[in-house]
């Protein structure tokens, strides 16, 4: 008998990956530059010069037993110390080796972090719109979900709903910020007001609601955005952080937990994640990507290719009369569908070619997203694509 859970899982693949299977069928069928693929939060800048010289360093100056060899479990002492420092360095935030845990990319920090702090019967929070993975491993952790919708249209933290959600259970709250799918930061008003609500919370039901801060965006934010680092504000956190969309390198599978050393009792929630590490396979992360990360550390992308598409498709769009959340970070726009039923909208959408993702999956119902980490031709092509459906949706009424 197979788990049935898993079983369900498998079959029913995220909608964002149908969608990126279909474009492969599309594109062999009517060629690939005339499809306008938005589906997939593949990074389209190459990664930094860096990342390929620290590789081709590294074979040519290790023995290659060392190089290519298991680090500790919770990964090699050197680049955990270089990670540390760079942390303390840029956030005013203590940190040492011995917070650090290194993983294979964001979503094996999620999974471990969930499973080091979920008994039977906690709750997670979600802010809607979330990304659907946060679901899939909060439940496979064992918590019972509880969404809540976050405020229109900048899809701000909504304080009500979070005071509705909220109960002796709450165990967690995982915040994305730059968020999927909506690129919005949120503000240090909005990481003050929940740290503060969430303080109140723990004295009144005497227990822990650990926030994990899943950041693999951090570093890409425009016009000189800032992202609030929830440690500082808030001690019972445990950073979920990938190098995946910093350093354009999400095949190579490579991140870190950061578990705050001011939390409440920050030694046994490192174990923890180290026995979660254990429980599920996670040890020692390719050593390779780990020290190549450590060599990378502080450097910061080159984000003028993104910034160029955001702002042709966010104006475009909304010259047309889309009307779009604008983004301070990330690579998504959320846009409004132009019928309640998003997932009818993406499939008419199809029949100009263009490929979006229906929001129902991020927990909220009438929206789009359309990741712009592609070319700027496809941008600059597809903008005629949707003005014909736009104006389709507008001869109807
Ligand atoms: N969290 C968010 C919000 C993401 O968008 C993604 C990937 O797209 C992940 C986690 C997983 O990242 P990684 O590829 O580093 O596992």
């Amino acid at each position: 008998m197979l788990s049935q859970k898993m079983l369900s899982l498998g079959k029913k693949s995220s909608s964002i990956r149908e969608i990126f299977e279909y474009s492969k069928k599309r594109k062999a069928e009517i060629g690939s530059e005339n499809v306008f693929d938005f589906s997939l939060g593949n990074p389209s800048i190459p990664a930094p010069k860096e990342v390929d010289d620290a590789i081709k360093g590294f074979i040519d100056s290790f023995d290659s037993i060392d190089l290519h060899g298991y680090t500790s479990a919770q990964g090699d002492m050197q680049v955990r110390e270089t990670i540390a420092k760079s942390i303390t360095e840029r956030f005013d935030v203590p940190a040492s080796a011995n917070n650090i845990y290194m993983t294979c990319g964001a979503a094996a920090s999620l999974t471990i972090s969930l499973k080091a702090i979920i008994n039977e019967g906690d709750e997670v929070i979600l802010l809607a719109p979330y990304f659907p993975e946060h679901k899939v491993f909060a439940e496979n952790a064992g918590a019972v979900v509880r969404e809540v919708l976050c405020k229109e249209p900048r899809f701000e933290i909504d304080f009500s709903e979070l005071e509705m959600a909220v109960n002796k259970n709450t165990r967690a709250i995982i915040v994305n910020s730059p968020n999927n799918p909506t690129g919005v930061v949120l503000s240090e008003d909005n990481i003050k007001r929940l740290s503060e609500f969430l303080n109140e919370k723990q004295k009144q039901f005497g227990r822990e609601i650990t926030i994990i801060a899943d950041e693999p965006y951090r570093e890409l934010v425009y016009d000189d955005e800032v992202v609030p680092y929830i440690p500082k504000y808030y001690d019972n956190t445990i950073v979920c952080y990938s190098y995946s969309k910093s350093l354009s390198i999400p095949g190579e599978r490579i991140g870190y937990i950061f578990v705050s050393p001011k939390m409440e009792n920050s030694e046994d929630t490192f174990f923890a994640v180290c026995g979660a590490g254990r429980s599920m396979g996670y040890v020692c992360a390719p050593s390779l990507l780990q020290r190549t990360v450590a060599a990378c550390e502080g450097i910061k992308p080159d984000l003028s290719a993104y910034d160029k598409n955001r702002k042709a498709l966010y104006e475009g769009l909304t010259k047309i009369g889309y009307s779009a959340v604008r983004p301070d970070g990330a690579f998504y726009l959320f846009v409004k569908a132009l019928e309640e039923d998003a997932a009818a909208f993406c499939e008419r959408a199809k029949k100009y070619e263009l490929l979006l993702v229906p929001s129902d999956s991020f927990g909220v119902s009438g929206y789009v997203r359309i990741a712009y980490c592609v070319g700027y031709e496809q941008i600059a092509n597809s903008l005629p694509a949707f003005e014909m459906l736009y104006k389709e949706y507008n001869e109807e009424k």
